[in-house]
């Protein structure tokens, strides 16, 4: 098999704690595969996107001694790509414009809750408008047993999810003209032949509906892994927006033998804590402890 893995950060902030397990547990699942390992940059979410956060965090990646196989991919330079699968999906009638805004959705939802059924979009402009402008692009999801999507996640086993009834026909292209990430991701890891998606279990929820695209659109589906996420004393999602701090540059092992633990990997030698003096042996005694515990043959 030819693996290609990838670190896809969106650089709305410095390199922190919990994007590091992430890349560091990609990178970990490519070098134990013998595989690629690319990073895309993910800035094409106009209002999120913070200037310089990109370099930053390559620079991390490679102070931390992570490098790419090849140049990164930068997402603001595929906008014309991903017009083009949206094209592919209203030529097949799997999509269409939606005039909703935030609040009606908001209100019918909590309609349906008070009938105590789900929170999915509910379809309001399946079939047509109803005099309002387009705002967004949605993709129409099945009403049958073709809504349903299984996968089996390598970290945290069988996954399931209705799209109907969870999720409802979702958004591809934003009200405010920006890509939504569910189409891009999809597009992009099947332009790059990525065959291993290893990322926090935040994006679990996200999975099922890029399968779903990916069958949408005839492209292939890798095979996905989530790693646990970090949280914070509050039990939140260790995040940029929630004030997570930059890493230590100048102590590399420090955070990533920390990153390594909160992986489960046994990277200390047991009893006798064992300290890393270089990257290489760090990187080497890791990629076996995560062989070891994800089982793989090398
Ligand atoms: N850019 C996303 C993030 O930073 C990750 C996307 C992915 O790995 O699929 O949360």
């Amino acid at each position: 098999m030819n693996y290609r893995g990838r670190f896809a950060p969106s650089p709305t902030g410095p390199l922190h704690f919990g994007s590091l397990v992430s890349a560091l547990a990609s990178w970990l699942d490519a070098r134990a595969h013998r595989g690629a390992w690319l990073v895309r940059v993910e800035d094409i979410d106009g209002p999120r996107t913070v200037p310089g956060a990109a370099q930053d965090i390559l620079a991390t990646l490679e102070r931390f001694g992570m490098r790419a196989d090849e140049p990164p991919d930068w997402q603001s330079t595929r906008l014309a790509r991903y017009q083009q699968a949206l094209e592919q999906l209203k030529a097949a009638g799997l999509v269409y414009p939606c005039g909703c805004t935030r609040k009606e959705i908001t209100d019918s939802l909590q309609h349906a809750h008070a009938r105590n059924t789900t929170l999915a979009y509910p379809g309001t402009c399946r079939n047509g408008l109803h005099g309002k402008p387009a705002r967004a692009w949605r993709l129409r999801v099945p009403d049958d047993e073709a809504a349903v999507v299984t996968f089996e996640d390598r970290w945290q086993g069988k996954q399931t999810q209705n799209l109907a009834t969870e999720v409802g026909d979702f958004v591809l292209r934003r009200a405010d003209d920006q890509w939504a990430y569910q189409l891009a991701v999809v597009v992009d890891d099947a332009d790059a032949g990525i065959t291993h998606i290893v990322r926090g279990a935040d994006l679990m929820d996200s999975t099922a509906r890029q399968i779903y695209l990916q069958r949408c659109l005839g492209l292939p589906t890798p095979r996905y892994l989530h790693v646990p996420v970090v949280t914070n004393e509050h039990g939140e999602k260790l995040s940029k927006q929630n004030g997570a701090s930059a890493l230590d540059c100048e102590k590399p092992l420090e955070a990533l033998s920390a990153a390594a633990r909160h992986l489960g990997l046994d990277v200390d030698g047991g009893a006798s804590a064992k300290a890393y003096t270089t990257l290489d042996d760090f990187y080497i005694a890791a990629t076996a402890a995560w062989s070891k515990k994800m089982r793989l043959a090398v």
